[in-house]
């Protein structure tokens, strides 16, 4: 008998809530391995719910993205949770995020800046370095990026600290793009619109769902040739 085709395996970060939450359902749903992260899986109920809804198919690990030493912990028990010989990763979704609203120019605090950055930018960036070994020839980093992050875009001061560590991951996947071009890696930074989650509130625009399933879209349909872009839902380029 042939051997069934493996699953991909798919980690996602931040997944205990929001659009992380959204990602590990419709990756479940699609018959994705997944690797679910979050600061405290203690207190992800739905999370845990679902690892006994999925036993063997999802994994609930620990991680701060903010903490290199977070990931330096994730990667020493990737392998064990994964169980085998063949523990690549075939989807990183960058997706944890962090917005510290009612900034006004002359009280931004150091700390929301500084947070801001180790958690939107450095942080995905260390941990796809990480990760880096990991991850399949092929495979794909999804960088969970904002319209706020547009320079191109900014025509008032509003979330300052946001908008600048968004524009710093900008950065940081053109980057990832270029370190991992030759191994044919797609690194793609997307922005989801405006989604009804704590971050964006009930107000907002788009369903987590519906802005989950047009993301996952982008990242299965695109190609090497998309890689280091910065796009919408819809695939469509976004001013940097
Ligand atoms: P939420 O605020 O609803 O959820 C944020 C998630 O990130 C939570 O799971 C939170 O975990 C996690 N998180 C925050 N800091 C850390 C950290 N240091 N380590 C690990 N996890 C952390 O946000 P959304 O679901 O709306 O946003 C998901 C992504 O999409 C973010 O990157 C955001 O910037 C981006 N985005 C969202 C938009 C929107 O309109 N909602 C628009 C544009 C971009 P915890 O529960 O522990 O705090």
């Amino acid at each position: 008998m042939p051997t069934p085709p493996a699953s991909r395996r798919s980690l996602v970060t931040g997944a205990n809530r929001g659009l992380g939450l959204e990602f590990v359902h419709q990756l479940l749903a699609r018959g994705d391995r997944v690797i679910a992260t979050c600061r405290q899986p203690g207190r992800a109920h739905a999370l845990n719910q679902l690892v006994g809804e999925h036993p063997g198919r999802l994994h609930l690990l620990p991680l701060d993205v903010a903490a290199p030493k977070s990931h330096a912990e994730l990667v020493r028990e990737l392998p064990l949770v994964l169980g085998d010989d063949d523990t690549r990763l075939d989807l990183l979704i960058n997706n944890a995020g962090v917005l510290h609203s009612g900034e006004r120019f002359g009280k931004v605090a150091a700390e929301t800046l500084d947070d801001s950055l180790r958690t939107n930018a450095s942080g995905p960036f260390l941990l796809t370095q990480a990760l880096a070994p990991w991850l399949a020839d092929g495979g794909k980093v999804a960088n969970l990026s904002s319209e706020l992050g547009s320079i191109a875009g900014k025509d008032a001061f509003r979330t300052p600290s946001y908008s600048i560590s968004k524009a710093a991951l900008n950065m940081a996947t053109a980057l990832l793009a270029r370190a991992l071009v030759e191994r044919g890696i797609v690194v793609l930074a997307l922005h989801p619109g405006w989604v009804q989650t704590d971050m964006g509130g009930s107000g907002a625009e788009v369903a987590p769902q519906d802005a989950a399933t047009a993301l996952l879209r982008v990242i299965q349909r695109a190609d090497a040739g998309d890689s280091g872009r910065f796009l919408d839902r819809h695939g469509m380029p976004m001013a940097w």
